[in-house]
């Protein structure tokens, strides 16, 4: 047993007393649904209260069980940009490397779940392939390696990675995803990290949602990063009752930059199957939104960004990408000139 780790219900049940809403996820029968994974470190610094925003992200909660509509399981539409497995090429010049569906914790707002925690990790078969493709397309310059959470690769996947990029023999801006340092500062491998520092622009991406994840122990990991040269950078997730408040935000921002972490995007939660107790009403969230931008400096102020459900691309809120809306949708237009649209939710 990872004894770092809970995952079941009885594990868990012996840090927290679970709540009916708790305890009537795991009374379902449970097909299907994203696996259960925490750190101890994470229940250490959550504490016992049930509303508190890091159990939100990390217990499930039988609100994971309702579906709508207009959510799907794959809602970015990887699947059919999906031209060589583990690889997505949505846009022009920037692709994705799916290297693992491993998380270290699997967040209970994961909108990648149909793939999160239930495949494997590439091969290195697979990774050649990649290699090839890329090969092929030089027009892509930008990669994200990710999954799952690019950190929980094997430090010989990410080197025969590396190795493959590096072959390539043009330059290729890389971001590595991971919420590792976030969820379990002292279990990210420092081999790792040090073959991460010798790779020429290589980007950290690191998931923080709420300023109380950022720990004494994160910030000696967030030190430890930057030492070895890698620029860090965070993608938060909007989520109700976790950071959907102009304070929560401004906190954020402003807890990130003072460590030397700029905030990069805000999403709007994604159509992912079981997730809609998390989503903020899009109107609700331009609120937000608008009211954080008039009261952080333009350093602390991450770009407010949506997925347009079926593969329809990133589009940022601004004037110029929103179309119009109607009783039932937002409009909005992406980098290819294409109409998209996503659904204005009730509270
Ligand atoms: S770390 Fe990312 S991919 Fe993994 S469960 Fe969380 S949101 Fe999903």
């Amino acid at each position: 047993m990872d004894k770092a780790y809970v995952t079941n219900q009885a594990e868990l049940e012996q840090h927290l007393t679970l709540t009916d809403e708790e305890r009537a996820y795991f009374s379902s029968p449970g097909e299907g649904l994203l696996p259960l994974r925490i750190s101890r470190y994470w229940l250490k610094i959550m504490g016992k209260d049930p509303r508190n925003p890091l159990r939100l992200q990390s217990v499930p909660r039988a609100g994971e069980l309702d579906y709508t509509d207009e959510e799907s399981e794959d809602p970015l539409g990887d699947r059919v940009h999906s031209p060589v497995e583990g690889l997505i090429h949505h846009y022009g010049d920037r692709a994705l490397i799916l290297i693992t569906d491993r998380c270290a914790m699997y967040c209970r707002h994961c909108f990648r779940r149909h793939f999160t925690g239930r495949t494997s990790a590439l091969g290195k078969g697979q990774i050649d392939r990649i290699i090839e493709y890329l090969r092929e397309h030089g027009e892509i310059h930008e990669l994200l390696i990710s999954g799952g959470d690019g950190l929980m690769a094997s430090y010989e996947r990410l080197a025969y990675l590396f190795q493959g990029l590096n072959s390539l023999g043009r330059p290729l801006i890389k971001r590595i995803g991971t919420r590792l340092p976030v969820v379990d500062p002292k279990g990210t491998d420092r081999a790792k990290l040090d073959l991460l520092g010798e790779q020429k622009s290589l980007w950290m991406v690191l998931q923080v949602n709420h300023v109380s994840e950022m720990s004494p122990e994160f910030d000696r990991m967030a030190e430890a990063i930057r030492m070895r040269g890698i620029p860090l950078l965070n993608q938060a997730v909007l989520l109700r009752g976790v950071n959907d408040t102009v304070e929560a935000q401004r906190d954020l921002c402003y807890g990130l930059i003072e460590r030397g972490i700029k905030p990069y995007y805000l999403f709007q939660g994604d159509l992912a199957r079981g997730t809609s107790h998390f989503r903020v009403p899009l109107e609700r969230a331009l609120e937000i939104y608008g009211e954080l931008s008039r009261s952080v400096s333009h350093l602390a102020l991450p770009r407010f960004a949506l997925d347009l459900p079926g593969g329809g691309g990133k589009v940022n809120l601004e004037e110029s990408s929103f179309v119009k809306r109607d009783d039932r949708y937002y409009y909005f237009r992406n980098g290819r000139d294409e109409i998209g649209r996503y659904p204005r939710e009730s509270e």
